[in-house]
């Protein structure tokens, strides 16, 4: 049977729609090369899109115990960690990482989306409060609205407005969640803050460490290590989660807290139980990497160097433009520029010149605050950074000779 005017045949025109509004997305195929470089497409460009934050991701060390895994243990777990897929590397892994952000217990998953998006309605449903932070990851929110529980959703970082809806808030179980480092923005959040706000209004936290595990803190514990908060003091407010596909440079992610909230997470998280547990292998390479990240703290210190360098070189080269590099200390530097247009047309002029820097649009981050998202990595050089602050200062300049007239900041 077919139908006149069925939905089905309107995906060409929604996609035209998309490009209309400079928002359709496209992949290309990379290969990675030498340090920070990629081959993109057959070109080799130099990347800052990684969040391969410690230059982990290619390390010998962490490939070799890759491939000893495979060889060990296979290539597939086989199945749930609920039934035959909680290998030994796994168990083991899990031990480690809990010693590491060093807190009672951890469990480990196969990706960080799935992880929040599961772990969110394992914790908080109907007739339940749930505060969230406007600029939160895609995966927190998609757990919060799978959990049926009540959304409060306060504006970016304002602490006064989550305590008057937590003050407000008859619900018995609330839970806030909030990135620790915003992914689009670099900022951090005020842990300690957030942390007194729960223990007056019994709440829990829930952080989301991606962009600060193996990054911040003593030997790169993390966001609550940052802080002075992990270890003994570690509060069981706390549910600490963190991916392991950025800084630690494999795949996957955990979160780690009281025994008994990380047991009942294990008991109730329908993507752990539901899937096919990571690869052994994964484990493998991962205990190798957390072994890099401890000891070597020359990757954290150049990587400090390197924003460092980037914050100061940019300085002058925006005086006078309408771009505005956004207050971040953190690896992910967001170079405000406005427009979708208009980011995508720095992000092309900087691969013209053998640049790779994302512009990320919305819906990703708000409208009108389209920007260029600088990724840092340990694995840059100063020659590195100083080549993206000269391409940066070549085509601010030809912006400027195309429009004389001075611009009015972004907001
Ligand atoms: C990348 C990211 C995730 C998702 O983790 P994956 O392991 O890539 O699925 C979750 N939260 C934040 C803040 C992230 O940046």
């Amino acid at each position: 049977m077919t139908t006149a005017n069925s939905w089905l045949d309107e995906f060409p025109a929604r996609i035209a729609e998309l490009d209309r509004a400079h928002l359709r997305r496209k992949r290309r195929e990379v290969t990675p090369h030498e340090g920070a470089r990629l081959n993109v497409d057959g070109q080799t460009m130099l990347a800052f899109c990684s969040n391969d934050y410690l230059g982990l991701a290619g390390h010998s060390q962490v490939i070799a115990a890759a491939c000893a895994g495979a060889r060990a243990f296979g290539v597939g777990s086989g199945a749930s960690p609920m039934v035959s897929g909680h290998s030994v590397a796994n168990a083991a892994l899990e031990r480690e990482l809990a010693a590491f952000v060093q807190l009672p217990r951890a469990l480990y998953f196969y990706a960080g989306y799935a992880t929040n998006s599961s772990i969110v309605p394992a914790l908080v449903g109907e007739g339940d409060a749930l505060f969230s932070d406007a600029l939160n990851h895609a995966c927190l929110i998609d757990g919060a609205r799978l959990s049926r529980a009540k959304i409060h959703r306060y504006a970016h970082a304002d602490l006064a407005a989550l305590s008057a809806q937590l003050a407000q808030s008859p619900a018995r179980r609330k839970l806030v969640i909030t990135d620790a480092v915003f992914s689009m923005d670099g900022d951090i959040a005020d842990i300690p803050a957030l942390l007194a706000l729960c223990e007056r209004h019994d709440a829990l936290l829930l952080l989301d460490d991606a962009h600060g595990f193996g990054v911040l803190g003593p030997q790169g514990r993390g966001s609550l290590a940052h802080f002075g908060l992990a270890g003994p003091s570690a509060s069981r407010r706390v549910l600490y989660m963190a991916t392991l596909g950025k800084a630690a440079g494999v795949a996957g992610a955990f979160v780690a807290g009281d025994d008994a909230l990380v047991e009942w997470l294990l008991q109730k998280t329908r993507s752990y139980t539901y899937a096919t547990a990571a690869p052994p292998l994964l484990a493998s390479a991962l205990r190798a990497s957390l072994t890099l990240i401890e000891t070597e703290q020359w990757r954290r210190d150049h990587l400090t160097r390197m924003i460092a360098r980037l914050r100061d070189g940019l300085r002058p080269v925006l005086r006078g433009t309408s771009w505005q590099l956004g207050e971040s200390t953190t690896a992910v530097q967001p170079l405000l520029i406005g427009p979708n247009d208009e980011a995508l047309a720095v992000m092309e002029g900087l691969r013209e010149r053998g640049l790779w820097v994302p512009a990320i649009r919305p819906p990703t981050v708000a409208e009108g605050t389209a920007r260029l998202r600088i990724a840092l990595s340990a694995a840059h050089t100063e020659a590195d950074v100083d080549h993206l602050i000269e391409a940066l200062a070549q085509i601010a300049s030809a912006h400027a000779r195309l429009s004389p007239e001075p611009e009015t900041a972004v907001a």
